[in-house]
């Protein structure tokens, strides 16, 4: 029976398995609906089915496979109310600010994005009677694995380049938040010809049997690092290609030029974004000595006007953390700071017995460079402001920890502000802004925030096997 997927209801009567496990919503714990649990066997079947239809799917011209993109894209769209409640339920994030309805409107763009790159072979020698390209080539089946704290967009981001390059793809959701994941793909499968695209939903050991499937040709993979590790290792039986995203710990940087009042509500949601939980949101802030006590003001005042709360709420902007487990490293890292004699401005102190795993929004002053809260990822709603006195010993802690995802700069002289981000090791710099991801514009990390890069052309290029042609 084919339900209708622009409402809720039937968008989730489209995925509920009511003998699967229950998921619940971490604002309220009321159960949302049931997810089914894919086996070893079901991620067998997936990547059988993916690799017999694969070669058809590639043998499109690609304006086909173009015109299938953004068709899903206005399935998504038309699906779009529903979508964002599912998702505001099941992440816990609210429906406004940028959260689950920017989330789904990211969807879309990112597909409609990829339908309009153009990926041209690149002519390397042309002369003398020597002629040689470059083309790139489909991988195969592509197996995707992803997080729960943007668990559609980071799927598309996934999928789309794949796609588009004429791969199959294989979704492994995480076990927290697969029922978005698999709405998603039930509105986008509408379009497309059947086992180019499945899910399967599951826990670590699902994931990791289709990331070690010998059939897999290449993963993308959004996580922690301690997976990606693991992922890595097992690539290395069928020299599966890799493109892993990792954790992060984000230093922003404010110059002594900076207006603290312009730049407050940007640093805020550079921070906060999805209440913390957000691989390239700024983590760790250092402020010169001469503007410190100005820019913990202006930032305790935007926090103030931020509502949070449940997500369906539409006054709402900050949600709940998405697990117990996350909450706890949250709790755990600001009760470090307050243990190190940092100052809670704002926030620290989560209300006893309230529904819902929320933590306010905490910001923390007058606190040392090594405290766990500055050194360890708190992805959460907490985020420690350190006092610089020498821009050089900034940079140099910015740049000490054994990630480099992203990067931010803030200040008013942009050639200084772009001199200080080319000290700085990360995939991504941004000044003035941080986080702002641009489907055109390249996204990795380097260290041990991953390698490989998503977005643009070089996305389209990192699903493809490079094909040297010559005459
Ligand atoms: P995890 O690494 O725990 O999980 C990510 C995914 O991998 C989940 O789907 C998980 O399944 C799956 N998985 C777990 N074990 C294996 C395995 N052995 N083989 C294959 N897949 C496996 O990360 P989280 O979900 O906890 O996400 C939070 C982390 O992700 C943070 O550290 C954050 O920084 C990072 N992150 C990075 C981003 C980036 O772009 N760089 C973006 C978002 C998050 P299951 O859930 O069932 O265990």
């Amino acid at each position: 029976m084919s339900t209708d997927l622009t409402t809720y209801d039937g968008l989730l009567a489209a995925i509920n398995d009511p003998a699967g496990r229950e998921i619940t919503d971490p604002a309220t714990g009321d159960v949302i609906g049931c997810t089914h649990e894919g086996t070893v066997a079901d991620i067998d079947a997936a990547v059988s089915a993916a690799v017999a239809a694969q070669p058809a799917w590639a043998s499109r011209p690609v304006a086909e496979r173009n015109d299938l993109l953004n068709k899903a894209a206005d399935a998504i769209e038309a699906s779009a109310e529903a979508l964002a409640q599912l998702l505001s339920r099941e992440a816990g994030k609210p429906l406004n600010g940028p959260n689950a309805r920017f989330e789904v409107g990211a969807c879309a763009a990112w597909l409609r994005a990829n339908a309009a790159f153009v990926l041209e072979p690149e002519v390397l020698v042309d002369e003398d009677g020597t002629h040689a390209e470059l083309v790139y080539d489909p991988v195969g089946v592509v197996g995707a694995v992803g997080p729960w704290n943007w668990p559609m967009m980071i799927t598309v981001w996934q999928l789309a380049p794949a796609l588009k390059m004429g791969n199959a793809v294989v979704v492994k959701p995480s076990e927290y938040t697969p029922l978005s994941v698999q709405g998603l793909i039930a509105v986008i499968n509408q379009v497309l010809p059947a086992d180019v695209l499945s899910v399967v939903a599951g826990d670590g050991a699902v994931g990791a049997a289709l990331t070690d499937h010998d059939d897999v040709d290449k993963i993308m993979f959004t996580g922690s690092t301690k997976t990606g590790q693991a992922i890595m290792r097992s690539a290395a039986d069928n020299l599966a290609r890799l493109t892993l995203e990792l954790g992060g710990n984000d230093a922003g940087i404010v110059l002594e030029d900076a207006d603290p009042k312009a730049i407050a509500t940007d640093l805020f949601w550079g921070a906060f974004i999805n209440t913390g939980q957000t691989c390239a949101a700024m983590k760790r802030l250092y402020v010169p000595e001469s503007l410190y006590q100005e820019v913990c003001d202006a930032l305790v005042e935007v926090a103030a006007q931020m509502p949070m709360g449940v997500g369906l709420d539409e006054n709402n902007v900050l949600g709940p953390l998405q697990n117990k487990q996350q909450y706890d490293i949250v709790a755990r890292l600001v009760q470090a700071a307050k243990d190190g004699g940092a100052t809670v401005l704002v926030g620290g102190d989560p209300q006893e017995g309230q529904s819902g795993y929320f933590y306010p929004t905490t910001i923390v002053a007058d606190i040392d460079n090594d405290n766990p809260l500055v050194a360890e990822e708190q992805f959460g709603p907490a985020l420690p402001i350190i006092k610089y006195t020498d821009l050089d010993q900034a940079i140099t802690w910015a740049n000490e920890l054994e990630v480099g995802l992203g990067s931010s700069v803030w200040g008013s002289d942009l050639d200084e502000a772009k001199r200080v981000a080319a000290r700085l090791e990360a995939g991504s710099t941004w000044i003035n802004k941080h986080g702002a991801i641009d489907p055109r514009v390249p996204f990795g990390g380097v260290k041990k925030s991953g390698y490989g890069l998503e977005f643009g052309l070089e996305g389209l290029k990192q699903v493809s096997v490079p094909h040297v042609i010559s005459w």
